[in-house]
């Protein structure tokens, strides 16, 4: 069931969850995190006020999210332990429940755009690698060389995971994985997702973030969820749509279900959070790291901004 209401929008955004403390992350990635943050809610928020679409308005904010380098998505990814560059991304429709998911993707400059080609412009759900970056060429997706997406920071995070005796992970690491979910005033609502992954990641892994159901999820009959942290846990509680379940067939408020299930997460060892919105119009979020990148805009307050916990 959707409710339509002519003045109505929601927009929630998230930029990653991870080790961010007040006083110890460094000013200018607070300063920089939050004017990203306002940049993707000012983009988002245009198309949902203008009474543009749910889907256009996430794509949007995540847009701009991929091209800001301090984010790990698009310009600004995270490295594999090869040096390269690969990024997973994914959309979904709650009205339909049409999606488009891409993982490996190396020469696409907004892998959440191609995502959103897969899914509206091919019989498919899911492709990858270099397939993935020949669809894109071959809908005029704009590419980009493998050396615009990379940072001198991204790059010294990886020599420090390699010099380590173990190489790894750093399960306090700040993880920077970005996503948007929007309620529109039709009452549709959306989520998309975009990442680089882990750092000094390797083998071809690929994470929660572009797996429908683990990641991203949205379905305007419960909510619509993105996901961020260690994407192996949400990948096994199936976390985004697991959340939709409870809150479509439970009858839980996204509130329960989004804190039930980060609970579960933090019980299994994983760390990160989510952000939520319902086709009622309520947004939020859940984690269970010390800080998430993460902000809300809607027809009737203005835009709110926070990266720690005490926020
Ligand atoms: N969830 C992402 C992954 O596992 C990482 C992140 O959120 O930063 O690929």
């Amino acid at each position: 069931m959707t409710t339509a209401n002519p003045s109505r929008w929601t927009l929630v955004i998230h930029g990653g969850s991870g080790s961010m403390r007040r006083g110890v992350l460094p000013e200018a990635e607070d300063a920089g995190g939050r004017a990203g943050l306002k940049a993707a809610l000012d983009a988002g928020a245009a198309i949902l006020s203008a009474h543009g679409s749910a889907l256009d308005a996430v794509e949007a904010a995540v847009r701009i999210l991929e091209d800001d380098p301090l984010f790990n998505a698009g310009r600004g990814s995270v490295f594999t332990a090869e040096g390269r560059i690969e990024c997973d991304a994914a959309i979904m429709d709650g009205a339909t429940l049409d999606a488009g998911a891409v993982a490996g993707v190396r020469t696409t400059r907004n892998p959440i755009t191609l995502a959103r080609a897969v899914m509206e412009q091919s019989p498919h759900v899911f492709l990858a690698g270099a397939g993935a970056d020949g669809f894109a060429r071959a809908h005029d997706i704009e590419a980009a060389e493998p050396e615009w997406f990379e940072t001198p920071e991204r790059r010294r995070q990886l020599e420090e995971i390699l010099a380590r005796p173990d190489g790894a992970f750093d399960s306090g690491m700040k993880y920077g994985t970005v996503g948007a979910v929007a309620v529109d005033m039709d009452g549709h609502i959306a989520a998309a997702t975009s990442t680089g992954g882990l750092t000094g990641k390797k083998w071809g892994r690929v994470g929660d973030s572009p797996l429908i159901g683990a990641g991203t999820y949205a379905d305007d009959r419960a909510c619509a969820v993105s996901c961020t942290g260690s994407g192996e846990y949400f990948i096994r509680l199936g976390l985004a749509h697991e959340i939709t379940a409870r809150v479509r067939l439970a009858g839980e408020s996204i509130e329960e279900a989004s804190d039930e299930l980060i609970h579960e997460l933090g019980e299994m060892g994983g760390k990160g959070g989510v952000i939520v919105v319902s086709a009622d119009g309520s947004g939020g979020w859940a984690f269970n790291t010390p800080g998430m990148y993460r902000g809300m805009a809607t027809h009737d307050a203005p835009p709110e901004i926070a990266i720690y916990d005490d926020e």
